[in-house]
Parts: structure tokens; C-alpha cells; sequence
């Protein structure tokens, strides 16, 4: 019998969930303190994750809620408008998805449940058990949790790191987004916004008919006193790493991994994909298919390129339109 605990029913805790309802001798349990549904920000989701959810199973309930499926994003720079396909020129029929989180992120743990996860919410992961290096289990506020993995969900918290007092690795200045929602139209179609100036840029979506979603986010003092800042709640976006992903014992998935700011376009397709790849690797060890440290050093790995990648790619897209370098 393998036994795993997870920390967090967001979209890295519950794909990895549902990853794992395919082995057969195991006993999946799912911590979340909150109760849902609850709403968190990140509701734009990349056209890559349909097939994530059909793998899932859960892309015909998504359809169900009839979503705002949007081509591409209008980006504002400099005076100018440019309207870019998620799938290119030669791919315009590629859409993404406006979901409230809410709606996905209690589909997903409804269908871990389905599938015989034992899902124990509101309780909240208090501590680490750990033996000889190998985290062996966690407390919650109401019972102890021992296990043969422990999958880290936790989301930007990275709530096991910090437990295991291991660094969290900042790679960029400080970052703080603002976030809200409005029924007023800003002047929002069925494609996003994506607004750049010298030190700010603001994202903008109709993620409901009628519901529009903001996010703004200021790099540079000077753009700090925009009603923005006072309008919503805000969230630290500092772009940071975990010091290992991986470990004996443990796997972190989602932001919990590592965490960017907004403007990457992808942390739910990242939470989904890594949540998916934790599930994988333990099932892999659980058939004996893979020993643990290879597992281990491979999810390092390609969490590590992931994220260079990522930063790579973020870091070109603030010198194009800020002309900002935000890496440290
Ligand atoms: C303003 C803003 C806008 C964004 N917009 C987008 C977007 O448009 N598209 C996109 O793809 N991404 C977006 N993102 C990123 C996206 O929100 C995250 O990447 C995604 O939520 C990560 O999923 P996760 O499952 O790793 O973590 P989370 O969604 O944060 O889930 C973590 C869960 O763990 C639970 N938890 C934490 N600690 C404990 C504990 N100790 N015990 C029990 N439970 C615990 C929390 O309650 C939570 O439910 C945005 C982020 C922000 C801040």
C-alpha cells in the first residue's frame, strides 16, 4: 500500500490526485484549508489545457459551463494596438479559456473525490514529519498524516520549504500585483488586454459575460500611486524558485515549485502539468518502473529547465516592452 498526503486542493494538488487514483494499492489524502468553493485569481487559462483537462477528465464539465473562449490578446504599447492568435497566424482557431477559479478548482477536487481521494477540508497542514532527511508525513490541525510521499501544493506559500527551512530562491526585485473585479465594461471584448507602459503593465478580461477581471501590476515607484494600488487585493508575484523541487520523500508541484508573475500567461497549465508529472513519477516508483532518486533528480531537472526557460522568456518580454531588466 502506498500512502501520499497532499498539501493544497488547487490545480497542482488535485491533478496530482487524480494522477495517483491510478494506482491501484494507495490511499491518496488531499489537505485544504479552505473550504470551497473559494475564489483565487488566475482565470485566463492557456489554450494548452484542454488537453489537460480531457486527460483529467473533467473537460466535458468545463464545456458545460459554456466559457468565454478567447483567440488571442490584445497587447497596447506605445500607442499601438497588436492583436496576436494564441495559435499563430497559420492556427487562429487555438482558444484559451476564461474560468472563474472557483468553478475549476472545485470540479477538479470533486473528480479526485470521485475517483477516492480522501479530501480532508477546511483542515490546515501544520508541520513536517521528518526522519533522517526523509519527510515521512505531515500534521494537520486535527490528525497526523503518516505517508511514503508528500506532494507540496501549497501554491506561493511554498509551505513545505519553509517548514524545511530551505531557502526560497528570489529571481527577480520585488513584485507585488493587484488584482479585482468589476461588472463595468472597461472597454473589454471576448479577448483580453494586455496593457504595457514604462513601469506598469495591466491585464484586463471579460471572464464572465458581464464580470471583468484586472490584474495591474507596478515595477517601478512611480507607478505605485495608481488607484489600481488601492482598488483590490494584491498578492507577492516575486518571481522565486524552490531551492529542490524534489526530494526523499517529497514533491513539489505549481507555484509551490516556482512561482512568476502573471504576465508568463500559464500558472494553472503549470500547476495542472507539474501536479500531473508528481502523480506520475510516485505511481512510476510505486511499480518499481523508476528508483526514488532517479525520480527525484529527474522532476529537479525538468522543473529547473522549466523555469529557466520561463524567466528566460519573461525576462525578453520586459527589456521588449519596458525596456526593464527584472532579474536580479
Ligand atoms: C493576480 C494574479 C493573476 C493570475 N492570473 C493568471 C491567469 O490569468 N492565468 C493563469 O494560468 N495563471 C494566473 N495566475 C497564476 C495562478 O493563479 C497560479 O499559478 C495557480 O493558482 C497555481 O496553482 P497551485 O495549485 O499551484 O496553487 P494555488 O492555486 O495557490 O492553490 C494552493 C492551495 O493550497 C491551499 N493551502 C495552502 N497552504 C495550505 C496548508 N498549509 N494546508 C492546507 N491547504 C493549504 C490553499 O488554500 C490553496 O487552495 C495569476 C496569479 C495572480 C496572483
Amino acid at each position: 500500500m502506498v500512502r501520499i498526503a497532499i498539501i493544497g486542493g488547487g490545480p497542482t494538488g488535485a491533478s496530482a490526485a487524480i494522477e495517483l487514483a491510478k494506482i491501484k494499492n494507495s490511499e491518496v489524502i488531499l489537505v485544504e484549508r479552505r473550504v470551497f468553493p473559494r475564489d483565487r485569481p488566475g482565470e485566463t487559462l492557456h489554450p494548452g489545457i484542454e488537453s489537460l483537462l480531457k486527460q483529467l477528465g473533467v473537460y466535458e464539465q468545463i464545456e458545460r459551463l459554456n466559457p468565454i473562449r478567447p483567440k488571442g490578446i490584445h497587447t497596447y504599447h506605445r500607442g499601438k494596438e497588436n492583436f496576436a492568435f494564441y495559435g499563430g497566424e497559420e492556427n487562429p482557431q487555438w482558444q484559451g479559456f476564461q474560468i472563474l477559479r472557483r468553478d475549476l478548482d472545485a470540479i477538479l477536487l470533486q473528480r479526485a473525490r470521485e475517483l477516492g481521494t480522501i479530501v480532508l477540508q477546511p483542515q490546515t497542514v501544520r508541520s513536517v514529519i521528518k526522519r533522517n532527511s526523509r519527510v515521512m508525513g505531515v500534521c494537520t490541525d486535527h490528525q497526523e498524516i503518516m505517508c511514503d510521499f508528500v506532494i507540496d501544493g501549497s501554491g506561493g506559500s511554498h509551505w513545505l520549504q519553509r517548514k524545511m527551512k530551505l531557502p526560497v530562491i528570489p529571481l527577480s526585485q520585488t513584485l507585488i500585483t493587484h488584482f479585482g473585479y468589476t461588472t463595468e465594461n472597461p472597454g473589454v471584448t471576448e479577448q483580453p488586454q494586455f496593457i504595457w507602459n514604462k513601469d506598469n503593465w495591466l491585464w484586463r478580461a471579460e471572464i464572465q459575460p458581464q464580470l471583468y477581471q484586472w490584474t495591474y501590476l507596478p515595477w517601478k515607484s512611480s507607478a505605485s500611486n495608481s488607484s489600481y494600488v488601492t482598488r483590490g487585493q494584491k498578492s507577492d508575484v516575486t518571481w522565486r524558485k524552490m531551492h529542490r523541487a524534489a526530494g526523499r520523500g517529497y514533491f513539489a508541484g505549481g507555484d509551490a515549485a516556482f512561482t512568476l508573475d502573471p504576465s508568463s500567461s500559464h500558472g494553472v497549465l503549470k500547476a495542472l502539468m507539474s501536479g500531473i508529472m508528481c502523480g506520475y513519477l510516485i505511481q512510476n516508483i510505486a511499480l518499481r518502473r523508476i528508483g526514488e532518486d532517479d525520480a527525484i533528480d529527474y522532476y529537479n531537472n525538468w522543473i529547473a529547465a522549466w523555469c529557466e526557460t520561463d524567466v528566460g522568456h519573461l525576462q525578453d518580454l520586459y527589456r521588449k516592452m519596458a525596456q526593464w531588466e527584472m532579474c536580479k
